[in-house]
This record gives C-alpha cells, sequence and structure tokens, in this order.
C-alpha cells in the first residue's frame, strides 16, 4: 500500500509541475500579447466594463418588467374580488325581484292583507344594506306596493328609463339603470335594478323595482387600497361613472365614455393595458373586468410611478454603481495599457540604445552578433549567399598622433557615415566592430557584387578627403576585407567573419586603401 501510495503521489506531482508549466508558458504568452498590444488591455478592459454593464442594465430592465407583472397580477386579483362581491350582490337583489315579479303576477298573493303580502313579496335579501328600497309600480308608474314606507302617492315615475325600457321590451328581463338622485331617500344616489311585471294576458303592468346605493359601491372601493396615484373605479358599459377612488372632481368627469381609454374596456370581457389617464393625466396601469351579468364594469389601475417607485430607487443605486464601477474599470485599464505601452517604448529604447555604438550611431558588437545570427538564417532558408566586409581604417593610430583623439572621433563619424550611406538595401548591417574596425553585411551579395560594393566603399571614404599625412595619399583611407558564403553549406558566421578579417590582413599587408575578396587573394585586390 505505501508503494502504490507514493506511486500516486509523484504522478500527481508531475501531472500538476506540467499543468503549472503549461499554465504558466500561456500566461506569459498571456502577458508578452499585452506589452506587444497595450491597447489590448485597454480594449479587453472597455469590452468586460460594457459587458457587464449591459448585463447589469438587462437585468434592472427586467426587475422592472417583473415589477409590473406582479402589480397587474395583484390588479386582477382585486378586480376578480370586487366583480365577485358585485355580481352575488346583483344576483340576490334579483333573485329578490323574480320574487316580487312572481308574487305580484299571483292575485292570491295580491288578496293577502298588506303586511302580509309586503312579507311574502320582500324576501331577507332586499334588507341589505346595499339595497335603498324595494318599490312595485303599477302601470301608469306609481308605487303600489313598497318594502318601506315613504311619502309617494303624487310621485309618478313613468319617466324613468327603466320604467319606459320595460314597458316597451316585454323580453328585457332584469335591468340595470344608470345612477339618478332618488325622489324617495332624500336624493340619495341610486341604480335601479328591476324586472317586468306581467298582467295575465301578457301585457305590461308594471315594474318592480329595487334601488342599489351607490353609496355600497363607494363603500367598497374604499377598502381597495391602489397606492398614492392609482384609481379604482366602477363604470357602466356606456361610460357613466358609477363611483371612483379617489372621488372625481367634476360631474363633467362622471362619463368617459369619450375617452379614448375607455374604448379598449368596453370591448373586451377583461384585459388590462397602460394609458395616461384623460381625467388627471397619470399614467396607469388598467386592469379590468366586465361584472358577469351586468353592464358593470370594475377596473383597478395603480399608478405606474407607485408601481415603478421601488423598482427605480433600486435601479438609481445599481445603475450608478454600476456605471461607476464600468467607469473606474475602463479609466484603470486605460491607465494600464498607457503604461504598459510606456514601458514598451522605454524597453524599445534602451534595447536600441544597448546595441548601438554611442560615438557613430551604428550598431555594435552586440547587435551586429544578434542581427547577423538573423540573416544567417534567412540566408540559409533562402539558400542565397551573404557577403561580409572587414573595414579598417589605415594607419590610425598615426592620424590620432597626429591631429589629436577629438579629431580622430570625428574622422571616425566621417567614416562611418560614409559606410552608412553606402549600405542601403533593407536587410544590410552596418556595425562598428571596434576601434576603428566597421563591419558590413550584404545579404544576398556573392563574391562580385560584394568587391564592386567595397571598391565603392573604399573609393568613397579617399573622396573625402579628410588629410593624414600618415598616408601615402595625404588623405585617410580604409582598407576591406571580404568573404562571401553560401549559408546552407558554411559552417557558421564566425567563420564568414574570420575570413573576412583574413582578407583584411591580406589588404594591410599588399599596401593598404584596398578591397580584397577571399577568393582573390593574390590577386592584389582591384
Ligand atoms: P593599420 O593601418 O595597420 O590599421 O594601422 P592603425 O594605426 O590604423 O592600427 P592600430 O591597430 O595600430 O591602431 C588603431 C588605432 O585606432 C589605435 C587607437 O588609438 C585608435 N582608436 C581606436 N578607437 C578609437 C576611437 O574611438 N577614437 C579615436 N580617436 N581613436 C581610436
Ligand atoms: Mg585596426
Ligand atoms: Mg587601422
Amino acid at each position: 500500500m505505501p508503494v502504490r501510495f507514493k506511486a500516486v503521489r509523484k504522478t500527481g506531482r508531475m501531472v500538476s509541475r506540467r499543468l503549472i508549466r503549461r499554465n504558466s508558458t500561456a500566461a506569459m504568452r498571456f502577458a508578452e500579447a499585452f506589452s506587444r498590444y497595450p491597447a489590448l488591455a485597454g480594449l479587453m478592459g472597455t469590452v468586460i466594463a460594457l459587458s457587464m454593464a449591459v448585463l447589469s442594465f438587462a437585468a434592472l430592465w427586467q426587475g422592472r418588467a417583473q415589477a409590473l407583472q406582479n402589480a397587474h397580477h395583484a390588479a386582477a386579483n382585486l378586480v376578480a374580488t370586487l366583480s365577485a362581491d358585485i355580481a352575488r350582490n346583483v344576483e340576490s337583489s334579483d333573485l329578490s325581484l323574480r320574487t316580487i315579479a312572481r308574487g305580484v303576477e299571483n292575485p292570491a298573493v295580491m288578496a293577502l292583507p298588506p303586511d302580509l303580502r309586503k312579507l311574502v313579496l320582500f324576501d331577507g335579501a332586499t334588507g341589505m344594506s346595499s339595497v335603498g328600497g324595494a318599490f312595485v309600480m303599477n302601470r301608469e308608474g306609481r308605487i303600489v306596493v313598497e318594502r318601506d314606507p315613504s311619502e309617494h302617492s303624487d310621485l309618478l315615475f313613468n319617466d324613468r328609463e327603466y320604467f319606459r325600457v320595460h314597458a316597451d321590451h316585454p323580453d328585457a328581463g332584469l335591468f340595470i339603470s344608470g345612477p339618478y338622485v332618488s325622489r324617495l331617500r332624500q336624493g340619495a344616489a341610486s341604480l335601479a335594478m328591476s324586472r317586468r311585471i306581467d298582467a295575465p294576458d301578457g301585457s305590461f303592468a308594471g315594474v318592480a323595482v329595487i334601488a342599489l346605493n351607490v353609496s355600497y359601491f363607494k363603500n367598497l372601493l374604499s377598502h381597495v387600497s391602489v397606492g398614492q396615484s392609482g384609481s379604482v373605479f366602477i363604470v357602466q358599459q356606456d361610460g357613466v361613472m358609477i363611483a371612483r377612488k379617489p372621488a372625481l372632481p367634476s360631474d363633467e368627469a362622471s362619463n368617459v365614455a369619450r375617452s379614448p381609454t375607455f374604448a379598449a374596456m368596453k370591448n373586451a370581457p377583461s384585459g388590462s393595458y397602460i394609458s395616461r389617464s384623460p381625467l388627471d393625466g397619470v399614467r396607469r396601469l388598467y386592469t379590468f373586468q366586465h361584472v358577469p351579468g351586468t353592464q358593470l364594469i370594475a377596473a383597478v389601475a395603480p399608478a405606474e410611478d407607485d408601481v415603478l417607485a421601488a423598482w427605480r430607487e433600486r435601479s438609481v443605486i445599481i445603475g450608478g454603481l454600476t456605471l461607476m464601477f464600468g467607469g473606474c474599470f475602463i479609466v484603470v485599464s486605460w491607465l494600464l495599457a498607457i503604461s504598459l505601452r510606456s514601458r514598451a517604448i522605454a524597453q524599445e529604447k534602451l534595447q536600441r540604445l544597448a546595441g548601438t555604438d554611442s560615438l557613430t550611431g551604428l550598431s555594435n558588437r552586440r547587435a551586429l552578433d544578434r542581427r547577423l545570427d538573423e540573416e544567417w538564417r534567412r540566408a540559409r532558408r533562402a539558400d542565397q549567399p551573404l557577403s561580409a566586409l572587414f573595414v579598417d581604417v589605415d594607419h590610425f593610430k598615426l592620424y590620432n598622433d597626429t591631429y589629436g583623439h577629438a579629431m580622430g572621433d570625428d574622422a571616425l563619424i566621417a567614416v562611418a557615415d560614409c559606410i552608412q550611406n553606402a549600405a542601403k538595401r533593407p536587410g544590410d548591417i552596418v556595425a562598428r566592430y571596434g576601434g576603428e574596425e566597421f563591419v558590413v553585411v550584404l545579404p544576398g551579395a556573392a563574391a562580385s557584387g560584394a568587391l564592386t560594393f567595397a571598391e565603392r566603399l573604399r573609393s568613397n571614404v579617399e573622396a573625402l578627403a579628410i588629410p593624414n599625412s600618415a598616408a601615402a595619399r595625404g588623405v585617410l583611407t580604409i582598407s576591406i576585407g571580404i568573404a562571401t558564403a553560401s549559408p546552407r553549406q558554411s559552417d557558421d558566421a564566425l567563420k564568414l567573419l574570420n575570413s573576412a578579417d583574413a582578407a583584411l590582413y591580406l589588404a594591410k599587408r599588399t599596401g593598404r586603401n584596398r578591397a580584397i575578396h577571399e577568393d582573390s587573394v593574390g590577386s592584389g585586390g582591384v
């Protein structure tokens, strides 16, 4: 067991090490990408912050829809309760109306003594608080029987809408009138529920009426809570407002038939919509339902501002924090990008300086080694020749001795510029090898091309005509050793430089101010 345990541990460690290595190389590559493209950090930060903001705002928007939906559900429940209450009252009043109508049509009932007749005609339901009175009217519109005694002997009700409807339409059934001012009960606002009474021959014999108090509807609505600016109301299908909470300020507004929002309510059995109230300009969520068996519509309309108040408060906090943190994240990402960029620039500058000779501005030995290696490998891939020139200023020690070190420096700068100007192709390398020695690498140049180049360089330096009394021609000259290699066949770049150095040695020995190719050793140069 211990052996197996050990083995497992060993494998686990190996795997985790491999994983760490893989992760670290991926992380390094990631970090390298950032240092190479600093704007990536800013862009990624911006994209992440924007995505988070979009997600956050989408969630908030969904919260708004949820708040509206919850309000709609609550309103639908309220409307259903209101509607059921009204329907139950109307139904029980209708049952009472049927009892009255049947009783009046029955001669035996009408022959009973008044007290007994009342007991038979008006059942318990007519005593409900919602019922203001119950009456029987004859065909002239005079009250002949009533639940409660009142002063009515000289009153005629044949002008009432319900009376005319039943007189003219035998099949009107239950009729619920619009609100009116009672003539019997100190002007109490009422609705009449009525049924026709037929004579034995089927002709119109009168009307059975139950007066519903409008205060019943008001009382019903007073128990409904619809927030600060919400409204709840019961309206007739013809637009006559029966009751509303809060109560309407003027009488003109008591008919909403012409309101554009009412049309939607009128034509559907139930539904909901959001609209601005034409009565008070408040945007509300209307949920309505037609009360079954009646011309009444019950509606609950909480104000959108009330419904969304909590959501808005939450949104301002969350949205504000999202924008603040998102903004900070973007700013920090771009600050990081800017600092990465300035670091990259500084690093590049440092790298350039590390590979530059301070006196001449040419590449130094370190840069030469790196670039020669690159060009060598490129020439090997392309199977092309590569030539190297070793350039050495003639009798420079004597020049220094004669004109001083400062003049020597100037002369070296002039020679360096001259070499730099001669090597114009993109891959050409010009480097100060050390002291008064320079190396030129010409990728793609064969021996003859390199020799031509070297000769032109030599004559260009000579043409600078920098006075050098120590030299045979009286001006500063250079000697050049040239070597050419085909990197596919040759060993390495070092050997190429050594060969060029050997050719330079020969150029010096054979009189200086000349260019000699390693292949033409013995020819004495050009
Ligand atoms: P030869 O023709 O054989 O090349 O003779 P030479 O005198 O040029 O060669 P030598 O190697 O004897 O002397 C090179 C001189 O170059 C010695 C040194 O003072 C001078 N030198 C090297 N670097 C610098 C430099 O940066 N500035 C100056 N002014 N002189 C330098
Ligand atoms: Mg030298
Ligand atoms: Mg020299």
